[in-house]
């Protein structure tokens, strides 16, 4: 089975970071995709796990190297996957889970055509703006520039493969555990299926012959 990127976007505060967080504990065949950014860390956050918090300068020279598989500035901070993230994890035979927004899952599907795109809505518009208050990060204009964002992105949903509600976690974290098992099992990916096809039709033809023989 080969593995492929798996992109969760939604508008910030519908929760795909916890999904991805609770995806990769219940999984052993994703790993994670650590992305960098300028943005301050948040509180509770650290440097190579949640993200790589770099300088504009020194993000711009990682860009400049060509160290990004996309890129792009999420309400006015520049955000990117780097591409030795998810060659190591997809060379490492897991599934690369990312949280992106739309202009980078745009991107970053046409240099992984394997990708699959998950788009993850809340429940309802009073729910987002609840959960986003109650993490507690975003300032007054921050929150406001991340409800403008929202709406732009919800225009881009049809570019994604699946829709997921996230109404209750536990039921949004298993519908996309089914969609990577559902992916798992397409044709493209499967390993070694011409090979284990011709061992099928050889067999049946010797059952074939076997029947004759004995008729
Ligand atoms: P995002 O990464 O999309 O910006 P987060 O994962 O940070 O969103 O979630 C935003 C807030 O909503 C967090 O405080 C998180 O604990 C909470 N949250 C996420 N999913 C749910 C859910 N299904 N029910 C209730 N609260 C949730
Ligand atoms: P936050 O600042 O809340 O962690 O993330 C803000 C937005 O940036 C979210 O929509 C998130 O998906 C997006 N984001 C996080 N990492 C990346 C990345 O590497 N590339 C792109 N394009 N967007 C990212």
């Amino acid at each position: 089975m080969s593995s492929f990127p798996l992109i969760l976007s939604s508008p910030s505060g519908a929760g795909k970071t916890t999904i991805a967080r609770e995806l990769l504990r219940r999984r052993t065949d994703l790993g994670y995709s650590v992305s960098c950014t300028t943005r301050r860390p948040r509180p509770a956050e650290s440097d190579g796990t949640d993200y790589f918090f770099l300088t504009r300068e020194a993000f711009l020279a990682a860009r400049e190297r060509n160290e990004f598989a996309e890129s792009a500035d999420v309400h006015g901070d520049l955000y990117g996957t780097l591409r030795r993230e998810v060659d190591r994890i997809l060379a490492g035979g897991q599934h690369v889970v990312m949280d992106i927004d739309v202009q980078g899952a745009r991107q970053l599907a046409g240099v992984y055509q394997e990708s699959v795109l998950v788009f993850i809505l809340p429940p309802d518009s009073r729910v987002l703006l609840e959960r986003l208050k109650a993490r507690g990060t975003e300032s007054t204009g921050s929150l406001d520039r991340r409800l403008k964002s929202a709406i732009a992105e919800l225009e881009a949903i049809r570019m994604y493969h699946y829709v997921v509600v996230n109404d209750a976690l536990d039921r949004a974290v298993g519908a996309i555990s089914e969609i990577v098992d559902v992916e798992d099992m397409r044709t493209s990916r499967i390993a070694r299926l011409g090979e284990r096809i011709g061992e099928l039709v050889a067999g049946l033809e010797g059952e074939l012959k076997n029947i004759q023989r004995s008729s």
